[in-house]
């Protein structure tokens, strides 16, 4: 089949790598893809939420099927538009793509599936607002409802912040994200991510990592997209994931099916572990970046075949996908600035050096200037690699960092550290 890979970052990087090697796949198109996309597909300069342009370029492209990184041009509606010309698609509907988009639909969907999460109230008025607050405990969690790059949550410690949250958000500071908000309890207990494909009605695991949001090491600093991932998550065990199946993840497909918005793509559960079981912190309707990274990196199996199965609701008949034993863990390496403004131009040398012995560098914000590798972005490089354990993919990791010669960059230096210390026991 001829594929066409939309968006542009870490996570496209190692999506375009998985789904070159795909036997399924005989050309592989990305828009607008990176340098590092380039030598496993075609780059066609669209911008992936340039939803008119794609469309246009699948039909005009033979295009048989469409994988959309990013969750932008899946709430914007491409899933529908692609749907509605027989082009089979990757990615949920608008309509099911709400899982991520409002975080007020993801409660109620919660409510109506008995799902186990923090207790809610949506509220579409400051004043509405304060009132419900008064039933909360301190510390609470103050969401603008819609997307907001991850800066749309706020842990309040006072009441006196989470009023300042609230009156903040329903004055514009996230713009239409914050038209409403969800105030929620406050979860204790250790995050992790967990992965599920979905064809609309079949659903089967797809594995599990853990990220590290902070910018500073010893998590300290402000929040960013991630700088760094490991996989498997050894804190969700054999037993905890089937629990997440049954109780969380299988409820949200058969109760979306049921209400007729069917879901279609990867269900990304960011998970709460708490004394009283796994409970949902928000679905994302794409692949974590960078945890997509180092789930590529264990994967084995025809990626093309798997996703094309759930694009067309065959997943009860194709294999189970497969991964490979031991664990993957990416380093991000960000511009120096990230994450308040990236130094842009800096140059990136040794990469092939980086890579050698199976490690991958996947690239996110780069950019080609006279023939070299340039940073481009704020995450600009995701430095992969696998081991027998989290310890020894770490050290591995960090070998090939030191080989990079990019002065302008930086990275944390402890990815990894909870379970390094765990296997130090
Ligand atoms: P991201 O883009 O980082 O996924 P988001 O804006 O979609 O963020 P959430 O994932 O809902 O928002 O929340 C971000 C972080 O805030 C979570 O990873 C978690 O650490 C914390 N958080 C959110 N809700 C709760 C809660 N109810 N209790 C405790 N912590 C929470």
């Amino acid at each position: 089949m001829n594929i066409l890979l939309v968006g542009s970052g870490g996570r496209e990087h190692a999506l375009s790598w998985q789904l070159a090697q795909s036997p399924s796949c005989a050309k592989l198109y990305a828009a607008p893809g990176n340098p590092g996309i380039e030598v496993y597909a075609e780059c066609v300069p669209i911008a992936a939420d340039d939803v008119d342009g794609l469309v246009a370029f699948v039909r005009t492209h033979a295009i048989d099927f469409v994988v959309v990184g990013p969750e932008a041009p899946l709430v914007a509606g491409l899933g529908d538009r692609l749907r509605a010309i027989d082009i089979p698609v990757f990615g949920p509907s608008a309509a099911a793509a709400q899982l991520e988009g409002s975080k007020g639909f993801t409660k109620d969907l919660c409510t109506r599936a008995a799902i186990p999460t923090a207790g809610y109230v949506r509220c579409t008025s400051a004043e509405a607002a304060l009132a419900a607050l008064a039933d909360f405990a301190i510390p609470v969690v103050i969401k603008a409802d819609g997307l907001a790059a991850g800066k749309g949550v706020i842990i309040a410690e006072t009441r006196a912040e989470a009023e300042a949250a609230i009156a903040d958000m329903f004055a514009g500071a996230f713009g239409g994200a914050g038209a409403e908000v969800v105030i929620e309890e406050f979860m204790t207990g250790e995050e992790a991510s967990f992965f599920a494909l979905s064809d609309g009605t079949n659903v089967i695991a797809f594995g599990s990592a853990q990220d590290h949001k902070r910018v500073g090491d010893g998590d300290t600093g402000p929040n960013t997209g991630g700088m760094g991932a490991y996989s498997p998550a050894p804190v969700l065990t054999k037993e905890l994931e089937a629990e997440v199946m049954d109780r969380i993840i299988r409820p949200t497909v058969a109760t979306l099916a049921a209400e007729g918005t069917p879901y279609v793509g990867v269900l990304f559960a960011g998970l709460m572990l708490t004394g009283e079981g796994p409970k949902l912190i928000e679905y994302n309707c794409r692949f974590g970046d960078p945890e997509c990274q180092v789930l590529m990196m264990r994967l084995t199996g025809d990626f093309a075949a798997l996703l094309h199965a759930a694009a067309t609701g065959r997943l009860a008949d194709v294999p189970a996908p497969t991964f490979t034993g031991g664990y993957a863990l990416t380093v991000v390496m960000a511009a120096n600035g990230y994450p308040g403004t990236p130094e842009k131009g800096g140059a990136i040398r040794n990469i092939a050096a980086a890579e050698a012995g199976g490690v991958r560098v996947f690239h996110a914000g780069t950019a080609r200037a006279d023939g070299a590798i340039v940073a481009a972005g704020g995450r600009v490089l995701n430095v992969t690699a696998t081991g027998k354990s989290v310890t020894e993919a770490q050290t591995r990791a960090y070998a090939a960092v030191d080989k990079l010669d990019f002065a302008s960059g930086f990275c944390r230096r402890d990815i990894g550290w909870r379970e390094v210390a765990r296997e130090a026991r």
